[in-house]
C-alpha cells in the first residue's frame, strides 16, 4: 500500500493550544524507536482503558460519554498480533541487495496488513491501540485519514527513550536469542514481542525514524511518555488520553507537562533554557541547603517566581551530608547531556521550562537517593 504524502501546509491551529481533531481520537497510534518500550506502554494503556471502560462514571453529569462503558469495544493491534516479523523492516544495506531495498515489499505488505486490521475494527464504537514503530509520517497521516473516514479521530502516543537504552534492550534480546539457539532451540517461526532486530536493521530504523510533529493535524494531540516516567505520570498521561477520548471532542487540549510543546518557548533557544533552568536549580540548592546537610529544599516551579507560584513547589531531598558545587554540576551536566535531544528524542527533549525543572529535580532526587 503506498504511503501518501501528508499535505505540506500545517494546520491552521498551530498556535500554542494543540487542538484535537473534531472527532474523539479513538485510534491511538503508539510510536517510538525500536525497542524503546512501546509494547510495554501500549499494554499499560490497554489495561488502563479496559479498567476505565469497565467502571461507570462516578459523575455522569460532567461527562456523559464515559458513562456508557459498553459503548466502546477495545482492541490492541500490533505486529505480534498480526504475526509480522521484525525482518520485514530490514532494509539495511548489509543484508539486502539494492534492488530489493528499493522495493521494500515486505514492509509494504506488513503495512497493508496493519491498515486492514485497523480498518476492520475502527468505528465510533471502537477504541484501537495500535502498537508499533509507526515511524513514517505519511503512514500516520494515512491512519489519520482512515480514522476521519469512519467518523472518529486519532492521537499519537510517543514513547521516548535514550538511544543507548533502546540499543541495550535490543542487544540483550539478541544475546538471549543466541543463547537459546546454542542450547539447541529452534529459531522462532512465530514472531513474539521479544523478537530482536538485527543490529543493522535496528540502526537503520533509528535513522529512518520520523518524529511526530504536534503542529500537524495527524500527529496531534501528541502525548509523550519517556522510559523514566513512573506510575503517577503514566497515569496522568493516560487520564489525558481518556479525557480526549471520552470528553467533549471539541475541547482544546491545553498544552501542559505531557502534551509536547516544541519551539514555542518564549525564553528562546531550547538548549539555552535547559542550561538556564538547571543552573538556577543548582544555585538555589547551594543557597538554601542547611550547613549540616540533609533535609529538603523547596524550589518554585517557575524560574524567578516566589514560593507556591505556578503550582506546588518542587522539593529536592538532600543526602545526609552537604552537597558541593562540583557534585551538583556533575549531575547537572549529566542531565543536560541526557536531555539535549539525542536520536529520536527531539520531541521529548524539547520540554518546556516547567517540565525541565520538574524533571531535573526528579533526576537529582534519584541521584541523591542512589548515592545514599
Ligand atoms: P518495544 O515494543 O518498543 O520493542 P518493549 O515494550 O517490548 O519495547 O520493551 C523492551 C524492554 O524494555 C522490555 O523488556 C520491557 O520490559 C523493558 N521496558 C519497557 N519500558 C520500560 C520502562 N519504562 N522502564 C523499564 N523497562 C522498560
Ligand atoms: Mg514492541
Amino acid at each position: 500500500m503506498p504511503v501518501s504524502s501528508p499535505p505540506r501546509s500545517l494546520s491552521k491551529k498551530s498556535n500554542n493550544h494543540l487542538t484535537i481533531s473534531l472527532s474523539p481520537p479513538q485510534l491511538i497510534i503508539v510510536t517510538g524507536l525500536p525497542t524503546s518500550g512501546k509494547t510495554t506502554r501500549a499494554r499499560q494503556l490497554h489495561d488502563y482503558l479496559a479498567a476505565r471502560l469497565a467502571t461507570p462514571n462516578p459523575n455522569p453529569d460532567s461527562n456523559p460519554a464515559p458513562n456508557q462503558p459498553q459503548k466502546y469495544r477495545l482492541h490492541l493491534i500490533s505486529d505480534t498480533t498480526l504475526s509480522i516479523s521484525r525482518t520485514v523492516y530490514d532494509l539495511s544495506p548489509s543484508t539486502l541487495p539494492a534492488h530489493v531495498r528499493s522495493a521494500n515489499a515486505s514492509e509494504k505488505d506488513a503495512r497493508a496488513a496493519i491498515y486492514a486490521a485497523v480498518k476492520r475494527v475502527l468505528s465510533p464504537r471502537d477504541i484501537v491501540v495500535l502498537d508499533g514503530l509507526n515511524y513514517i509520517k505519511g503512514w500516520r497521516y494515512q491512519l489519520f485519514c482512515e480514522a476521519k473516514n469512519v467518523g472518529t479521530g486519532c492521537c499519537v502516543l510517543q514513547v521516548g527513550c535514550g538511544g543507548d537504552v533502546a540499543r541495550g534492550v535490543n542487544e540483550a534480546r539478541l544475546a538471549r536469542r543466541d543463547a537459546k539457539q546454542e542450547e539447541g532451540g529452534q529459531k522462532q517461526d512465530v514472531p513474539d514481542d521479544d523478537e530482536p532486530y538485527s543490529p543493522s536493521n535496528w540502526e537503520n530504523l533509528v535513522f529512518r525514524y520520523e518524529e511526530p510533529n504536534p503542529m500537524t493535524r495527524w500527529d496531534s494531540p501528541l502525548f509523550t511518555l519517556i522510559w523514566e516516567d513512573g506510575e503517577a505520570r503514566t497515569r496522568a498521561v493516560f487520564d489525558q488520553i481518556w479525557d480526549a477520548l471520552a470528553g467533549d471532542a471539541r475541547k482544546p487540549v491545553r498544552p501542559n507537562q505531557s502534551t509536547v510543546q516544541r519551539d514555542k518557548d518564549p525564553g528562546g533557544d531550547y538548549l539555552y533554557v535547559l542550561e538556564r533552568e538547571t543552573q538556577d536549580i543548582v544555585k538555589r540548592i547551594l543557597e538554601r541547603q542547611s550547613d549540616e546537610g540533609g533535609g529538603e529544599v523547596s524550589l518554585p516551579r517557575v524560574n524567578g517566581s516566589g514560593p507556591g507560584e505556578g503550582g506546588e513547589d518542587l522539593v529536592v531531598e538532600l543526602p545526609g551530608k552537604k552537597v558541593g558545587l562540583p557534585q551538583l554540576q556533575r549531575y547537572r551536566r549529566a542531565f543536560v547531556a541526557l536531555n539535549r535531544g539525542g536520536i529520536g528524542l527531539e520531541a521529548v527533549g524539547k520540554l518546556a521550562a516547567g517540565r525541565l525543572r520538574e524533571s531535573f529535580v526528579g533526576y537529582l532526587n534519584d541521584a541523591f537517593e542512589k548515592d545514599g
